[in-house]
C-alpha cells in the first residue's frame, strides 16, 4: 500500500504542472507524453517537461523531462528522486531513465490505455517488434516502476484520489492532438 498524500501529490504534479505545459505544447503540434522529475521528501519537482517531436521526433516527454533536467547545473542524484510518467514508457525512453540512474518509476496511463484510450500503437508494436516483449518489467535491475492508477484504485482514500485522476483523464481526452501518421505513410 502507498501513502495517499504521495499518490495526491503525484496526481497534483500532473494536474497542475505537467498537464498546463502539455496542453501549450499539443496546440504546438506536439504529442500527449510527459514526466516530471521530484524529490522523494518533499514530492516536489525538480523539473517537468512534455513531448516536442515538433523540435524533435526522439524527444518524447521523458526524454524533454530529462533534457532539461541534465541542463541544471546543480542537480540531485537521480538515485535518490522519483520519475514519473504520464504514460508507460517506450522502450527509448524506459532505457533512457535506467541509464540516467532513476530507481523509482511512476506512472499513471499503462500501455493499455496508450494503445486503446489515446490510439497509440508505436510504442506497444516497436516492443513486440524489436525486442519481443509486451513492455517494460514493472521489477528490473535499474528501476522499479509502480503504476499510479492501479495505487489509486487500492488506497483507502481511493475516492478522493479517484476525483483528481477523472479530472486529469477528462483534460487528457479533451485534448486535440495532431495526427501525424500520414507524414511517415508511403
Ligand atoms: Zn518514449
Amino acid at each position: 500500500m502507498h501513502d495517499s498524500e504521495k499518490l495526491q501529490k503525484m496526481l497534483e504534479i500532473i494536474r497542475d504542472e505537467i498537464l498546463p505545459l502539455t496542453e501549450n505544447e499539443v496546440s504546438r503540434g506536439n504529442n500527449v507524453f510527459g514526466g516530471a522529475i521530484l524529490r522523494t521528501d518533499t514530492l516536489t519537482s525538480v523539473m517537468v517537461g512534455s513531448d516536442n517531436r515538433v523540435e524533435n521526433p526522439l524527444f518524447h516527454g521523458e526524454i524533454d523531462t530529462l533534457n532539461r533536467f541534465f541542463k541544471l547545473p546543480v542537480r540531485p542524484d537521480p538515485g535518490e528522486l522519483i520519475f514519473l510518467a504520464t504514460h508507460d514508457p517506450c522502450p527509448m525512453c524506459a532505457a533512457a531513465i535506467a541509464v540516467a540512474g532513476f530507481k523509482e518509476l511512476w506512472v499513471l496511463f499503462g500501455y493499455k490505455d496508450i494503445a486503446e484510450t489515446f490510439g497509440l500503437q508505436t510504442d506497444a508494436e516497436i516492443y513486440r517488434e524489436v525486442f519481443g516483449v509486451e513492455g517494460a518489467r514493472p521489477e528490473n535491475a535499474f528501476f522499479t516502476k509502480h503504476s499510479l492508477k492501479k495505487a489509486v484504485a487500492t488506497s483507502p482514500d481511493k475516492e478522493a484520489l479517484g476525483e483528481i485522476l477523472d479530472e486529469i483523464e477528462k483534460r487528457y481526452e479533451s485534448l486535440d492532438v495532431k495526427d501525424t501518421s500520414e507524414e511517415h505513410a508511403d
